[in-house]
């Protein structure tokens, strides 16, 4: 057929837009990955300015202390930083709730120890030789991260913690055994941050949001276009295809139907009660073309079906079957009304003048019917409207001859 690639053409029409729509789905799947991703790495370069921030801020007030020369006693332990540090996180509001603290698994201040996600994080810098530590945990329902650096032991933290005959008076006094004996470069603690993820998911939730209604916008988009396309050329398919149809099924000299129609059409869509065959044969047509030509034939035949035309109704099915045969069906007739109608027709062919060429013609038809009763067999109605003309040419032509049951 003409058009048999158009179907496939547009099975792919539809694969594609399935496909584009799967791969945009993953696409947006990977995109809110790597935005997560990318929202991550911008927490913990955040925690990574405040982390230095509090340890070179650590470094310059334990260094100005002691260059001091200030004595420590009960009133001024409490600027040293790993003291004041507790109280930092009191202090530090922040719009994003941040909590920053230094830690220790062995703290001389209680406030300071650490807790479990700290303790983990401790953990893990006395197994790996990693500077920093990023994870997150749930706690009360809610998520964090956990961002930590060490708190290595450097020279001046001996002083405190080195020892306990070597460290100052008043720790040695108020610390019984508590945090001594570390070594240079032992990890003494961390410094930790505690970020809540609702932030960065409400951004990423924010972004992803808009990039599934984009997506699922463009989708729609395509889908309609594609569906649009895909009606417009069913359409188009549909209407060529009744043309290829219409035109393989028409007689091209009278435009009536053809043979094929009768084979291709359903007949029990087109009668759900009684119907009445009629076959119509031009009698001696082959002496009329003899005589006058074949053109005027053809014209007597064009002629032929304009009157046969005339006389049948909207519902009524007629058609060219053959050389100079003709098929009339009609439903829902009454037999009188149908015996009259085909004695018009016969009276009005033999009456009529074909004109060719100056000439007046005369011609006559035979007229053989049959009746076909609910359930009768098309075919074989076909063949008994065809026996009663056969009956009417035996009989002296130009008449009307019913199919007779035996
Ligand atoms: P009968 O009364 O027994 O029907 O005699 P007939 O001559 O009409 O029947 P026959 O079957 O012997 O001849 C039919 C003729 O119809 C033969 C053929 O030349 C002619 N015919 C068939 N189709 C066409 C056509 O399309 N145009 C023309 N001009 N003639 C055609
Ligand atoms: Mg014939
Ligand atoms: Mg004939």
């Amino acid at each position: 057929m003409l058009f048999s690639g158009i179907p496939k053409l547009l099975n792919t029409f539809v694969l594609s837009i399935i496909f584009l729509s799967i791969f945009l789905i993953l696409k947006s799947f990977h995109f809110y990955k790597e935005l997560n991703d990318s929202f991550e790495k911008d927490i913990k370069a955040e925690a990574r300015v405040l982390n230095d921030y509090i340890i070179s801020m650590k470094d310059i007030y334990q260094k100005q202390l002691f260059k001091s020369g200030l004595e420590l006693n009960e009133k001024t332990l409490g600027f040293i930083p790993a003291h004041a540090s507790s109280l930092i996180p009191e202090n530090f509001k922040n719009q994003q709730k941040y909590y920053i603290k230094s830690v220790s698994d062995r703290p001389r201040n209680k406030n300071n120890k650490a807790d479990k996600e700290e303790q983990k994080a401790i953990e893990f810098f006395n197994k790996n030789d990693d500077i920093e530590y990023f994870e997150k945990y749930n706690e009360n329902g809610k998520q964090y991260y956990q961002f930590a650096t060490r708190i290595n032991i450097e020279q001046y933290c001996l002083k405190c913690h080195g020892k306990k005959e070597n460290v100052l008076p008043i720790i040695k006094e108020k610390y019984d055994d508590l945090a001594y004996n570390y070594k240079l470069g032992d990890l003494r603690g961390i410094i930790s941050i505690k970020i809540p993820t609702e932030n960065i998911n409400n951004k990423v939730d924010s972004f992803f949001k808009r990039e599934l209604i984009y997506i699922l916008v463009v989708i729609m988009l395509i889908g309609t276009l594609l569906y649009l396309i895909y009606k417009k050329t069913k359409l188009l398919v549909t209407h060529t295809q009744k043309i290829a149809t219409d035109y393989a099924m028409t007689d091209s000299l009278t435009g009536l139907y053809n043979r094929h129609y009768l084979k291709n059409i359903d007949i029990s869509e087109f009668v759900s009660s009684d119907y009445y065959i009629i076959f119509f044969d031009i009698d001696y047509f082959k002496k009329v073309n003899d005589l006058y030509g074949h053109t005027c034939g053809d014209l007597i035949l064009k002629e032929f079906s304009i009157i046969l035309n005339s006389y049948s109704r909207n519902d009524d099915i007629l058609c060219r079957y053959g050389g100079e045969e003709f098929i009339l069906i009609i439903k829902d007739i009454d037999k009188n009304i149908l015996e009259k109608k085909l004695e018009k027709i016969r009276k009005s062919i033999e009456e009529n003048k074909f004109i060719f060429q100056e000439k007046k013609i005369n011609i006559t038809t035979s007229i053989g019917y049959a009746k076909a009763e609910k359930g009768s067999e098309f075919i074989i109605v076909l063949e008994q409207a065809d026996s009663a003309l056969y009956t009417a040419k035996e009989r002296g032509r130009n008449q009307i001859i019913e199919y007779e049951r035996i």
